[in-house]
């Protein structure tokens, strides 16, 4: 069940370690949940609490003081969302449009969590935004804002199919039969 909610959180800026950390914390907890209905809500306390901590831990790393606009690309998380490698081939991210995060080295915030996350015990190097565009997908951004701007096409259709009159078929139907006999004009009073 984990697995299929994993995207949702990654889409959400969540990265493996807020996951791994939870789910511990969650097992060994006094008050684990015990069915399952449950257990979204205890990870997504968990989550939340995991990803504040990680973005607070990096905003104390910066200048004490610092101003100015956050990092556009990573808002000084230190990780950037891009099209999954696994979807994309060829120059296009492919259905079903996976997403994962990169390292973002490009501000200084970035910068320091990639070098912390490097030096951490036993921990995987994190691909940087800089190899991914190199090696793997130098049009990410445009997929990115391409892929907004279509789920946000689908939720306006979705919201007009649902804003149509649940006799519309009924009426259409009738039009086409012609059947279709228009209300009385109301006569002026
Ligand atoms: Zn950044």
């Amino acid at each position: 069940m984990v697995l299929h909610w994993w995207p949702a959180f990654a889409a959400a800026g969540f990265v493996q370690s807020d996951f791994v950390g939870t789910i511990q914390r969650i097992i060994t907890a006094a008050e684990t949940p015990r069915w399952p209905n449950e257990h979204l809500g205890a990870i997504k306390r968990e989550l939340f609490a995991a990803r504040d901590r990680r973005a607070r831990a990096a905003l104390v790393k910066t200048e004490p003081g610092a101003t100015g606009p956050r990092c556009p690309l990573c808002e000084w998380t230190g990780w950037v969302l891009v099209p999954h490698p696994s979807c994309v081939a060829g120059g296009q991210w492919l259905p079903p449009f996976r997403t994962g995060t990169v390292a973002c080295t490009k501000c200084g915030p970035g910068q320091r969590a990639y070098d912390a996350n490097c030096m951490a015990k036993d921990a995987k190097r994190p691909t940087t935004l800089e190899t991914y565009e190199w090696r793997v997908n130098p049009a990410w951004r445009e997929q990115m804002a391409a892929r907004e701007e279509a789920v946000r096409l689908m939720h306006r259709a979705e919201d007009a199919a649902a804003s149509f009159s649940p006799s519309f078929p009924r009426l259409a139907q009738a039009i086409a039969a012609g059947t279709y006999k228009p209300p009385a004009p109301r006569r002026a009073s």
